[in-house]
Protein backbone atom coordinates (compact mmCIF):
# COMPACT_ATOMS: atom_id res chain seq x y z
CA UNK A 1 0.00 0.00 0.00
CA UNK A 2 1.41 3.45 -1.25
CA UNK A 3 -0.05 6.54 -0.30
CA UNK A 4 -0.75 9.70 -1.93
CA UNK A 5 -1.25 13.28 -1.57
CA UNK A 6 -4.66 14.95 -1.61
CA UNK A 7 -3.03 17.61 -3.89
CA UNK A 8 -1.44 15.11 -6.26
CA UNK A 9 1.55 16.38 -6.26
CA UNK A 10 3.80 14.44 -3.90
CA UNK A 11 6.16 10.90 -4.71
CA UNK A 12 3.49 8.00 -3.20
CA UNK A 13 5.31 6.60 -0.19
CA UNK A 14 4.89 3.83 2.15
CA UNK A 15 3.71 3.80 5.63
CA UNK A 16 6.50 4.52 7.28
CA UNK A 17 7.62 6.66 5.46
CA UNK A 18 5.19 9.37 5.82
CA UNK A 19 4.18 8.41 9.89
CA UNK A 20 7.04 10.53 11.01
CA UNK A 21 5.89 13.65 9.42
CA UNK A 22 2.62 16.13 9.06
CA UNK A 23 1.83 17.85 5.28
CA UNK A 24 2.88 16.37 2.31
CA UNK A 25 5.55 18.27 0.57
CA UNK A 26 3.37 20.04 -1.81
CA UNK A 27 0.90 20.81 0.87
CA UNK A 28 -1.21 18.08 1.09
CA UNK A 29 -2.35 15.53 3.64
CA UNK A 30 -1.42 11.64 2.69
CA UNK A 31 -4.25 8.64 1.76
CA UNK A 32 -4.19 4.92 0.89
CA UNK A 33 -3.83 5.23 -2.61
CA UNK A 34 -7.04 3.28 -3.05
CA UNK A 35 -8.85 1.80 0.20
CA UNK A 36 -8.74 -2.18 1.11
CA UNK A 37 -11.94 -3.48 0.85
CA UNK A 38 -13.47 -5.68 3.47
CA UNK A 39 -15.97 -8.13 1.82
CA UNK A 40 -19.06 -9.79 3.83
CA UNK A 41 -16.97 -13.05 4.37
CA UNK A 42 -14.30 -10.55 6.17
CA UNK A 43 -16.56 -9.12 8.32
CA UNK A 44 -17.98 -12.64 9.38
CA UNK A 45 -14.33 -13.99 10.11
CA UNK A 46 -14.49 -10.81 11.93
CA UNK A 47 -16.91 -11.10 14.75
CA UNK A 48 -16.17 -12.23 17.86
CA UNK A 49 -12.67 -11.20 17.16
CA UNK A 50 -10.55 -9.43 20.19
CA UNK A 51 -9.70 -5.87 19.58
CA UNK A 52 -6.62 -6.66 18.84
CA UNK A 53 -6.68 -9.06 16.06
CA UNK A 54 -9.13 -6.67 14.48
CA UNK A 55 -6.84 -4.22 14.72
CA UNK A 56 -4.46 -6.63 13.04
CA UNK A 57 -6.80 -7.62 10.29
CA UNK A 58 -7.64 -4.11 9.57
CA UNK A 59 -3.92 -2.28 9.54
CA UNK A 60 -2.17 -5.44 8.09
CA UNK A 61 -3.99 -4.15 4.65
CA UNK A 62 -2.91 -0.69 5.57
CA UNK A 63 0.87 -1.42 5.77
CA UNK A 64 3.03 -3.33 3.35
CA UNK A 65 4.92 -6.64 4.73
CA UNK A 66 7.84 -5.20 3.14
CA UNK A 67 7.86 -1.76 5.15
CA UNK A 68 6.60 -3.29 8.50
CA UNK A 69 7.07 -7.63 8.88
CA UNK A 70 3.33 -8.80 10.04
CA UNK A 71 5.38 -10.30 12.89
CA UNK A 72 6.81 -7.11 14.15
CA UNK A 73 3.00 -5.29 13.35
CA UNK A 74 1.36 -7.98 15.16
CA UNK A 75 4.01 -7.07 18.50
CA UNK A 76 3.44 -3.08 18.12
CA UNK A 77 -0.32 -3.72 18.07
CA UNK A 78 -0.55 -6.31 21.09
CA UNK A 79 1.89 -3.96 23.18
CA UNK A 80 -0.83 -1.35 22.50
CA UNK A 81 -3.84 -2.67 22.99
CA UNK A 82 -4.17 -3.99 26.52
CA UNK A 83 -6.86 -3.67 29.24
CA UNK A 84 -4.29 -2.49 31.67
CA UNK A 85 -3.90 0.68 29.14
CA UNK A 86 -7.22 1.79 28.49
CA UNK A 87 -8.68 0.33 32.16
CA UNK A 88 -10.22 3.33 33.18
CA UNK A 89 -14.05 1.99 32.34
CA UNK A 90 -17.52 1.83 33.76
CA UNK A 91 -18.56 -0.11 36.30
CA UNK A 92 -19.95 -3.25 34.50
CA UNK A 93 -18.07 -2.84 31.82
CA UNK A 94 -15.09 -5.16 30.28
CA UNK A 95 -11.73 -3.27 29.74
CA UNK A 96 -10.54 -6.52 27.58
CA UNK A 97 -13.62 -4.96 25.02
CA UNK A 98 -10.63 -1.83 24.58
CA UNK A 99 -13.98 -0.29 23.63
CA UNK A 100 -16.89 -1.47 24.92
CA UNK A 101 -20.73 -0.18 23.96
CA UNK A 102 -22.86 0.91 26.73
CA UNK A 103 -26.47 0.62 26.21
CA UNK A 104 -28.78 3.55 26.56
CA UNK A 105 -31.85 2.42 25.31
CA UNK A 106 -32.68 -0.01 22.11
CA UNK A 107 -30.60 0.70 19.35
CA UNK A 108 -29.13 3.53 21.01
CA UNK A 109 -25.29 2.91 22.40
CA UNK A 110 -21.78 4.84 23.68
CA UNK A 111 -18.81 4.10 22.11
CA UNK A 112 -16.29 4.43 25.04
CA UNK A 113 -13.31 5.92 23.38
CA UNK A 114 -11.66 7.50 26.28
CA UNK A 115 -10.60 5.01 29.00
CA UNK A 116 -7.16 4.96 28.26
CA UNK A 117 -4.20 6.83 30.32
CA UNK A 118 -5.93 10.49 29.73
CA UNK A 119 -9.52 10.05 29.35
CA UNK A 120 -10.09 10.85 25.62
CA UNK A 121 -10.54 9.20 23.16
CA UNK A 122 -7.20 10.39 21.39
CA UNK A 123 -5.70 7.89 23.39
CA UNK A 124 -6.81 4.94 21.37
CA UNK A 125 -4.72 6.50 18.69
CA UNK A 126 -1.64 8.39 20.15
CA UNK A 127 -0.88 4.89 21.87
CA UNK A 128 -0.29 3.14 18.75
CA UNK A 129 1.98 5.92 17.74
CA UNK A 130 4.09 5.98 20.49
CA UNK A 131 4.82 2.28 19.87
CA UNK A 132 5.13 2.62 16.28
CA UNK A 133 7.49 6.03 16.41
CA UNK A 134 9.80 3.45 18.66
CA UNK A 135 10.57 1.02 16.25
CA UNK A 136 10.74 2.90 13.02
CA UNK A 137 12.95 4.99 14.42
CA UNK A 138 15.17 2.58 15.97
CA UNK A 139 14.97 0.39 12.62
CA UNK A 140 16.14 3.68 10.66
CA UNK A 141 18.56 4.42 13.68
CA UNK A 142 16.95 8.25 13.83
CA UNK A 143 15.91 10.19 16.65
CA UNK A 144 13.29 12.58 16.10
CA UNK A 145 11.99 15.94 18.43
CA UNK A 146 8.40 16.17 18.70
CA UNK A 147 7.38 19.67 18.90
CA UNK A 148 3.60 20.35 19.50
CA UNK A 149 1.15 23.08 20.56
CA UNK A 150 -1.96 21.82 22.66
CA UNK A 151 -4.94 23.55 24.57
CA UNK A 152 -5.31 20.37 26.46
CA UNK A 153 -6.17 16.89 25.02
CA UNK A 154 -3.74 16.46 22.03
CA UNK A 155 -0.77 17.58 23.85
CA UNK A 156 -1.38 15.03 27.28
CA UNK A 157 -2.41 12.33 24.56
CA UNK A 158 0.87 12.54 23.33
CA UNK A 159 2.81 12.81 26.38
CA UNK A 160 1.65 10.01 28.04
CA UNK A 161 2.52 7.85 24.23
CA UNK A 162 5.41 9.11 24.09
CA UNK A 163 7.12 9.48 28.08
CA UNK A 164 10.32 6.90 28.19
CA UNK A 165 10.04 5.85 24.67
CA UNK A 166 13.52 5.29 22.89
CA UNK A 167 14.41 8.07 20.17
CA UNK A 168 11.67 10.38 21.11
CA UNK A 169 11.71 13.56 23.12
CA UNK A 170 8.47 15.93 23.24
CA UNK A 171 8.68 19.70 23.25
CA UNK A 172 4.99 20.40 24.04
CA UNK A 173 3.56 23.91 24.31
CA UNK A 174 0.38 25.47 25.99
CA UNK A 175 -1.22 28.47 26.76
CA UNK A 176 -0.20 29.42 30.49
CA UNK A 177 -2.96 28.91 32.98
CA UNK A 178 -4.94 28.68 30.09
CA UNK A 179 -5.61 25.10 30.50
CA UNK A 180 -8.13 23.07 32.83
CA UNK A 181 -6.57 22.39 36.66
CA UNK A 182 -6.69 18.33 35.69
CA UNK A 183 -5.25 19.28 32.36
CA UNK A 184 -2.11 21.17 33.89
CA UNK A 185 -1.92 18.67 36.69
CA UNK A 186 -2.19 15.37 34.01
CA UNK A 187 0.92 17.06 31.73
CA UNK A 188 3.06 19.00 34.34
CA UNK A 189 3.09 16.04 36.72
CA UNK A 190 5.12 13.69 34.29
CA UNK A 191 8.39 13.34 35.34
CA UNK A 192 10.16 11.65 32.30
CA UNK A 193 13.31 12.93 30.85
CA UNK A 194 11.65 12.95 27.46
CA UNK A 195 8.84 14.88 28.23
CA UNK A 196 9.63 19.13 28.13
CA UNK A 197 6.45 21.48 29.17
CA UNK A 198 6.49 24.73 27.78
CA UNK A 199 3.84 27.43 29.00
CA UNK A 200 3.44 30.42 27.17
CA UNK A 201 2.69 33.47 28.27
CA UNK A 202 -0.58 34.02 25.43
CA UNK A 203 -2.91 32.14 24.05
CA UNK A 204 -3.25 28.92 22.09
CA UNK A 205 -2.85 30.52 18.82
CA UNK A 206 0.19 32.16 20.28
CA UNK A 207 1.95 28.74 21.16
CA UNK A 208 0.34 27.02 17.44
CA UNK A 209 2.16 29.86 15.45
CA UNK A 210 5.54 29.23 17.11
CA UNK A 211 5.40 25.50 16.22
CA UNK A 212 4.65 26.76 12.85
CA UNK A 213 7.39 29.11 13.04
CA UNK A 214 9.88 26.18 13.84
CA UNK A 215 8.79 24.13 11.44
CA UNK A 216 9.14 26.61 8.80
CA UNK A 217 12.81 27.20 9.67
CA UNK A 218 13.58 24.16 7.40
CA UNK A 219 17.52 24.56 8.47
CA UNK A 220 16.50 24.17 12.17
CA UNK A 221 13.84 21.49 11.63
CA UNK A 222 16.09 19.35 9.87
CA UNK A 223 19.31 19.74 12.22
CA UNK A 224 16.83 19.32 14.99
CA UNK A 225 14.72 16.23 13.34
CA UNK A 226 11.44 18.07 14.74
CA UNK A 227 8.40 15.82 14.32
CA UNK A 228 4.56 16.28 14.71
CA UNK A 229 1.86 14.66 16.02
CA UNK A 230 -0.77 16.55 15.45
CA UNK A 231 -4.06 15.38 13.66
CA UNK A 232 -3.91 15.29 10.29
CA UNK A 233 -0.83 12.24 10.96
CA UNK A 234 -2.11 9.49 8.59
CA UNK A 235 -1.36 6.83 11.59
CA UNK A 236 -3.52 8.86 13.94
CA UNK A 237 -6.33 7.83 11.46
CA UNK A 238 -5.53 4.18 10.53
CA UNK A 239 -5.56 3.78 14.32
CA UNK A 240 -9.33 5.44 14.24
CA UNK A 241 -10.66 2.98 11.51
CA UNK A 242 -10.38 0.07 14.03
CA UNK A 243 -13.05 1.18 16.39
CA UNK A 244 -15.66 1.52 13.91
CA UNK A 245 -15.50 -2.02 13.17
CA UNK A 246 -15.36 -2.81 16.65
CA UNK A 247 -18.70 -0.57 17.47
CA UNK A 248 -20.00 -2.30 14.23
CA UNK A 249 -19.51 -5.87 15.17
CA UNK A 250 -20.44 -5.05 18.82
CA UNK A 251 -24.29 -3.89 18.30
CA UNK A 252 -25.00 -6.33 14.92
CA UNK A 253 -25.93 -9.78 14.35
CA UNK A 254 -25.12 -9.97 10.55
CA UNK A 255 -23.75 -8.14 7.87
CA UNK A 256 -27.20 -7.08 6.43
CA UNK A 257 -27.69 -4.41 9.14
CA UNK A 258 -26.34 -0.81 9.21
CA UNK A 259 -25.51 1.05 12.05
CA UNK A 260 -24.56 4.91 12.42
CA UNK A 261 -22.10 7.10 14.02
CA UNK A 262 -22.39 10.20 15.86
CA UNK A 263 -19.19 11.93 15.92
CA UNK A 264 -18.23 14.95 18.23
CA UNK A 265 -15.95 16.92 15.93
CA UNK A 266 -13.30 19.52 15.61
CA UNK A 267 -10.66 18.75 13.22
CA UNK A 268 -12.40 16.03 11.42
CA UNK A 269 -9.94 13.49 12.19
CA UNK A 270 -12.68 11.39 13.97
CA UNK A 271 -15.16 11.64 11.65
CA UNK A 272 -13.06 10.96 8.85
CA UNK A 273 -11.81 7.48 10.00
CA UNK A 274 -15.84 6.78 10.02
CA UNK A 275 -15.72 7.87 6.42
CA UNK A 276 -12.49 6.14 5.05
CA UNK A 277 -14.38 2.56 7.70
CA UNK A 278 -16.92 3.26 5.51
CA UNK A 279 -15.12 3.18 1.99
CA UNK A 280 -13.37 -0.33 3.35
CA UNK A 281 -16.88 -1.73 3.48
CA UNK A 282 -17.99 -1.22 6.65
CA UNK A 283 -22.12 -1.48 6.44
CA UNK A 284 -22.01 2.05 8.52
CA UNK A 285 -26.07 4.36 7.63
CA UNK A 286 -25.38 7.26 8.84
CA UNK A 287 -22.07 9.31 10.18
CA UNK A 288 -23.33 12.07 11.84
CA UNK A 289 -20.87 15.08 12.23
CA UNK A 290 -21.82 17.15 15.77
CA UNK A 291 -20.27 20.45 16.01
CA UNK A 292 -20.29 22.83 18.99
CA UNK A 293 -21.01 26.59 18.38
CA UNK A 294 -18.05 26.43 16.23
CA UNK A 295 -19.89 24.97 13.42
CA UNK A 296 -17.81 25.44 10.47
CA UNK A 297 -18.65 21.55 9.47
CA UNK A 298 -22.27 22.28 10.04
CA UNK A 299 -22.60 25.23 7.53
CA UNK A 300 -20.82 22.85 4.74
CA UNK A 301 -22.75 19.83 5.81
CA UNK A 302 -26.15 22.17 5.32
CA UNK A 303 -25.02 24.63 2.42
CA UNK A 304 -22.08 23.17 0.34
CA UNK A 305 -20.10 26.48 1.98
CA UNK A 306 -16.75 25.89 3.40
CA UNK A 307 -15.52 28.86 5.58
CA UNK A 308 -13.05 28.81 7.93
CA UNK A 309 -13.55 31.62 10.57
CA UNK A 310 -10.03 32.47 11.96
CA UNK A 311 -8.85 32.34 15.20
CA UNK A 312 -10.86 36.35 15.83
CA UNK A 313 -13.72 33.97 15.33
CA UNK A 314 -13.53 30.87 17.09
CA UNK A 315 -15.51 30.54 20.44
CA UNK A 316 -14.37 29.05 23.64
CA UNK A 317 -16.41 27.19 24.73
CA UNK A 318 -17.40 24.15 27.35
CA UNK A 319 -16.30 21.43 24.68
CA UNK A 320 -13.25 23.19 24.42
CA UNK A 321 -11.25 20.26 22.68
CA UNK A 322 -14.01 20.82 19.71
CA UNK A 323 -12.97 24.90 19.42
CA UNK A 324 -10.98 25.36 15.76
CA UNK A 325 -11.02 27.93 13.41
CA UNK A 326 -10.88 25.25 10.28
CA UNK A 327 -11.04 21.77 10.35
CA UNK A 328 -7.77 19.98 8.93
CA UNK A 329 -8.81 16.65 8.41
CA UNK A 330 -11.90 17.83 6.27
CA UNK A 331 -9.45 18.32 2.84
CA UNK A 332 -8.80 14.30 2.75
CA UNK A 333 -13.00 13.71 2.81
CA UNK A 334 -13.43 16.59 0.12
CA UNK A 335 -10.84 14.65 -2.07
CA UNK A 336 -12.84 11.59 -2.50
CA UNK A 337 -15.82 13.48 -2.64
CA UNK A 338 -14.40 15.65 -5.89
CA UNK A 339 -13.56 12.32 -7.37
CA UNK A 340 -9.59 12.31 -5.58
CA UNK A 341 -8.78 15.21 -8.41
CA UNK A 342 -5.82 16.76 -6.76
CA UNK A 343 -5.68 19.42 -9.00
CA UNK A 344 -9.42 20.61 -8.11
CA UNK A 345 -8.45 20.35 -4.18
CA UNK A 346 -5.44 22.59 -4.65
CA UNK A 347 -7.61 25.40 -6.44
CA UNK A 348 -10.82 24.91 -3.34
CA UNK A 349 -7.29 24.82 -0.98
CA UNK A 350 -5.56 28.03 -2.83
CA UNK A 351 -9.20 29.93 -1.91
CA UNK A 352 -8.92 28.51 1.73
CA UNK A 353 -5.34 29.66 2.03
CA UNK A 354 -5.64 32.83 1.28
CA UNK A 355 -8.63 33.13 4.03
CA UNK A 356 -11.09 32.57 2.01
CA UNK A 357 -14.25 30.34 1.32
CA UNK A 358 -15.54 27.49 -1.31
CA UNK A 359 -18.99 26.52 -2.39
CA UNK A 360 -19.23 22.82 -3.90
CA UNK A 361 -22.84 23.34 -4.18
CA UNK A 362 -22.48 25.20 -7.49
CA UNK A 363 -20.47 23.01 -9.43
CA UNK A 364 -22.79 19.70 -8.54
CA UNK A 365 -19.90 18.04 -6.29
CA UNK A 366 -22.12 18.52 -3.05
CA UNK A 367 -25.23 16.85 -4.43
CA UNK A 368 -22.96 13.56 -4.27
CA UNK A 369 -22.48 13.75 -0.16
CA UNK A 370 -25.51 11.78 0.76
CA UNK A 371 -24.33 8.99 -1.20
CA UNK A 372 -21.18 9.54 1.94
CA UNK A 373 -23.68 9.27 4.23
CA UNK A 374 -23.16 12.40 5.92
CA UNK A 375 -25.43 14.77 7.73
CA UNK A 376 -24.83 17.51 10.36
CA UNK A 377 -25.81 19.62 13.64
CA UNK A 378 -24.90 21.71 16.10
CA UNK A 379 -25.03 22.12 19.93
CA UNK A 380 -24.58 25.22 21.85
CA UNK A 381 -23.50 25.50 25.64
CA UNK A 382 -27.09 25.10 26.81
CA UNK A 383 -27.79 22.25 24.27
CA UNK A 384 -24.91 20.35 26.15
CA UNK A 385 -26.14 21.10 29.88
CA UNK A 386 -29.34 19.63 29.08
CA UNK A 387 -28.32 16.57 27.36
CA UNK A 388 -25.82 15.67 30.26
CA UNK A 389 -28.76 16.66 32.87
CA UNK A 390 -31.72 14.16 30.46
CA UNK A 391 -28.82 11.56 30.67
CA UNK A 392 -28.25 11.33 34.00
CA UNK A 393 -31.93 11.60 35.01
CA UNK A 394 -32.97 9.05 31.71
CA UNK A 395 -30.31 6.16 31.82
CA UNK A 396 -28.53 7.05 35.03
CA UNK A 397 -25.15 7.95 33.31
CA UNK A 398 -22.64 11.00 33.12
CA UNK A 399 -21.21 12.15 30.11
CA UNK A 400 -18.47 14.29 28.96
CA UNK A 401 -19.53 17.79 27.43
CA UNK A 402 -18.42 16.44 24.16
CA UNK A 403 -20.04 13.83 23.89
CA UNK A 404 -23.17 15.56 24.95
CA UNK A 405 -22.66 17.54 21.86
CA UNK A 406 -22.63 14.57 20.24
CA UNK A 407 -25.54 12.79 21.68
CA UNK A 408 -27.35 16.28 21.11
CA UNK A 409 -27.24 15.98 17.35
CA UNK A 410 -27.53 11.87 17.00
CA UNK A 411 -31.05 12.42 19.02
CA UNK A 412 -32.07 14.93 16.43
CA UNK A 413 -31.14 13.10 13.28
CA UNK A 414 -31.78 8.91 14.03
CA UNK A 415 -33.42 6.56 12.46
CA UNK A 416 -35.98 4.74 14.54
CA UNK A 417 -34.83 1.54 13.23
CA UNK A 418 -30.88 1.60 12.91
CA UNK A 419 -28.82 1.42 15.63
CA UNK A 420 -26.97 4.36 16.48
CA UNK A 421 -23.86 4.74 17.94
CA UNK A 422 -22.54 7.75 19.99
CA UNK A 423 -18.43 8.16 19.95
CA UNK A 424 -17.71 8.87 23.28
CA UNK A 425 -14.58 11.10 23.39
CA UNK A 426 -14.12 12.30 26.98
CA UNK A 427 -14.66 10.80 30.33
CA UNK A 428 -16.64 13.81 32.38
CA UNK A 429 -13.91 13.82 34.92
CA UNK A 430 -11.36 15.82 32.37
CA UNK A 431 -14.13 18.51 32.29
CA UNK A 432 -15.55 18.90 35.83
CA UNK A 433 -16.53 22.59 35.86
CA UNK A 434 -19.23 21.77 33.24
CA UNK A 435 -20.77 18.72 34.67
CA UNK A 436 -20.59 20.66 38.27
CA UNK A 437 -22.52 23.61 36.12
CA UNK A 438 -25.36 20.69 34.77
CA UNK A 439 -25.45 18.62 37.47
CA UNK A 440 -24.59 20.30 41.14
CA UNK A 441 -21.61 18.15 41.74
CA UNK A 442 -18.28 16.73 40.75
CA UNK A 443 -17.96 13.71 38.37
CA UNK A 444 -16.78 10.53 39.64
CA UNK A 445 -12.91 10.05 38.28
CA UNK A 446 -10.65 6.99 38.41
CA UNK A 447 -9.46 6.28 41.89
CA UNK A 448 -5.66 6.49 41.29
CA UNK A 449 -6.15 9.48 39.72
CA UNK A 450 -7.55 11.69 42.87
CA UNK A 451 -5.49 13.69 44.22
CA UNK A 452 -3.65 14.24 41.04
CA UNK A 453 -3.27 17.94 41.33
CA UNK A 454 -1.16 17.75 44.63
CA UNK A 455 1.47 15.99 42.39
CA UNK A 456 4.69 17.92 41.50
CA UNK A 457 4.75 19.98 38.57
CA UNK A 458 7.55 20.43 36.17
CA UNK A 459 7.44 23.32 33.51
CA UNK A 460 9.18 26.08 32.33
CA UNK A 461 7.37 29.82 31.75
CA UNK A 462 8.53 31.62 28.47
CA UNK A 463 7.14 34.81 26.71
CA UNK A 464 5.48 34.36 22.88
CA UNK A 465 8.98 34.09 21.91
CA UNK A 466 10.26 32.16 18.65
CA UNK A 467 14.33 32.30 19.59
CA UNK A 468 13.71 31.46 23.20
CA UNK A 469 11.75 28.06 22.46
CA UNK A 470 14.45 27.32 19.78
CA UNK A 471 17.47 28.06 22.54
CA UNK A 472 15.40 25.82 25.19
CA UNK A 473 14.93 22.91 22.50
CA UNK A 474 18.94 23.45 21.34
CA UNK A 475 19.58 23.13 25.21
CA UNK A 476 18.11 19.89 25.37
CA UNK A 477 19.16 17.87 23.10
C1 LIG B 1 -10.00 16.13 19.91
C2 LIG B 1 -11.36 15.96 20.50
C3 LIG B 1 -12.54 16.03 19.71
C4 LIG B 1 -12.52 16.38 18.23
O1 LIG B 1 -11.98 15.37 17.43
P1 LIG B 1 -11.52 15.66 15.94
O2 LIG B 1 -10.81 14.44 15.49
O3 LIG B 1 -10.60 16.86 16.02
O4 LIG B 1 -12.73 15.97 15.12
C5 LIG B 1 -13.76 15.79 20.31
N1 LIG B 1 -13.84 15.52 21.63
C6 LIG B 1 -12.74 15.44 22.42
C7 LIG B 1 -12.91 15.16 23.86
C8 LIG B 1 -11.46 15.65 21.89
O5 LIG B 1 -10.38 15.60 22.68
Amino acid sequence: MKYISTRGQSPALSFSEILLGGLAPDGGLYLPETYPQFTDADLTAMRGMHYRDLAFAILSRLVDESDIPANDLRTIINKTYRAEVYGYVRDGQNAEDITPTLKLEDNLYLLSLSNGPTLAFKDMAMQLLGNLFEYVLAKKGETTNILGATSGDTGSAAEYAMRGKKGVRVFMLSPYQKMSRFQTAQMFSLQDENIFNIAIKGVFDDAQDIVKAVSNDHAFKAQYKIGAVNSINWGRIAAQVVYYFKGYLAVTQNNNQKVSFAVPSGNFGNVCAGHIARMMGLPIDQLVVATNENDVLDEFFKTGVYRPRGAANTYHTSSPSMDISKASNFERFVYDLVGREGAKVRDLWASVDAGGAFDLKADGAFNRVPDYGFVSGSSNHANRLHTIRETQAKYGVTIDTHTADGLKVALELRKPDVPMLVLETALPAKFEDAIVEALGHVPSRPANLNGLEDLPQRSVVMDVDVNAVKAFIVANT
